[in-house]
């Protein structure tokens, strides 16, 4: 059996005549740019992720870039962000001006360590930004602490989090920001490029709605930038918004059926929930000793998998001009030839999961 890594087909399938009318819509309202579709969505995301405000913009890295404008990064500060994410984490930072100041992960969550943030804390440090990377959330409890007793934002980057909360408190509602994509792939994904931004704090939220739109409709406060999101991305994800609850939960109960197999095989070892957190289930990634050759011998099974990522950040040529030493992160560095992201998505069958799982059965370590 070919098992994918995702499958956006089938849940356009599922949504197809409901999908095709509103996209008719928008044409026949030629209203792409600034039209209800968008405005109503930013309502309904803002509702559903717990949050005052979300403002929609053009995608998830300009999301995390404006969210540092509206914090007011100048030349030279210093933001402290995991050194295990996607690369928009921290070019966004760069892109500020700021300067990036990795911190390495935990060892079981893939998130950054609060324990190593207060070491890398300086004059010059304005910010932290954890990820909630596959879907787990970052310990926030101590990471708020920290940021409070030094007087630094936090901006969540939600990206892959949809829906996953902290102590019962929704992702993106615990720092000052928080940054969504809707990449196609991701949890919640449009038909194109879209991103949001969300925050209970309704002064950032006006700033950045004018910032995100050229500095504000008519008079121009401010300089701006151009960052939104078309009518017909906002059309679709007001389409498949409703679905997410439902969504999240196959997800959950996906990775349920994994850990319940493959617990059992001492090879590998499966990724943990850590206490007080629901997880999104983004991505369900295992760590072999052997990933390389498992990842050939799956591939060989027909089941697809992938590395995210396959260089811990600071390890990149991107970021050579810093001269890092592996052992300056050895958490990341460690997990980036040991992680293996298996099929996960909300429409995938069990008997899909069992192909997976049989084949993993199989390979001899
Ligand atoms: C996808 C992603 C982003 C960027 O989102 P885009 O919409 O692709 O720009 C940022 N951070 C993380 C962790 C991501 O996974």
């Amino acid at each position: 059996m070919k098992v994918p890594f995702n499958d956006l087909k089938s849940q356009h399938n599922s949504l197809q005549p409901q999908l095709g009318e509103v996209i008719k819509k928008v044409i026949e309202n030629a209203s792409f740019i600034h039209g209800k579709e968008v405005k109503l969505f930013e309502e309904e995301f803002a509702k559903s992720a717990g949050a005052n405000h979300c403002i929609a913009t053009g995608n998830g890295t300009d999301s995390l870039y404006i969210a540092m404008q509206a914090l007011g990064v100048r030349p030279g500060d210093e933001v402290i962000t995991t050194a295990h994410s996607w690369i928009a984490t921290s070019e966004t930072i760069t892109q500020s001006e700021g300067r990036v100041v990795f911190c390495d992960t935990d060892g079981e969550t893939f998130t950054i360590d609060p324990l190593k943030i207060e070491e890398k804390i300086t004059s010059r440090t304005v910010g932290i930004i954890p990820v909630h990377l596959y879907g787990q959330p970052a310990d926030m409890d101590p990471i708020m602490n920290i940021a409070s007793k030094h007087n630094l934002w936090v901006i969540e980057d939600c990206a892959q989090a949809h829906q996953a909360k902290y102590k019962n408190r929704p992702v993106g509602t615990i720092g000052d920001i928080g940054t969504f994509s809707f990449y196609p792939g991701k949890n919640l994904g449009a038909m194109g490029d879209a991103g949001g931004i969300v925050t209970n704090n309704s002064e950032y939220a006006e700033w950045i709605s004018m910032y995100a739109r050229h500095g504000g409709k008519g008079r121009h406060i401010i300089e701006g930038i151009n960052s939104r999101m078309d009518e017909i991305q906002g059309a679709v994800l007001r389409v498949k918004l409703p679905n997410l609850n439902l969504w999240t939960k196959k997800r959950q109960r996906a990775a349920a059926i994994y850990d319940q197999y493959l617990s059992q095989f001492h090879h590998i070892h499966i990724p943990i929930i850590a206490p007080n957190r629901s997880h999104s289930f983004h991505s369900y990634v295992i760590r072999s000793s052997n990933r390389d050759r498992l990842k050939t011998h799956l591939e060989k099974h027909g089941i697809a998998t992938m590395i995210n990522y396959p260089t811990a950040l600071p390890l990149l040529p991107a970021y050579s001009r810093f001269n890092y030493k592996c052992s300056d992160f050895p958490i990341a560095h460690k997990n980036q030839s040991e992680i293996l992201s298996l099929p996960i998505f909300p429409e995938i069958s069990e008997q899909q999961q069992l192909a997976v799982i049989e084949a993993i059965d199989s390979f001899e370590n």
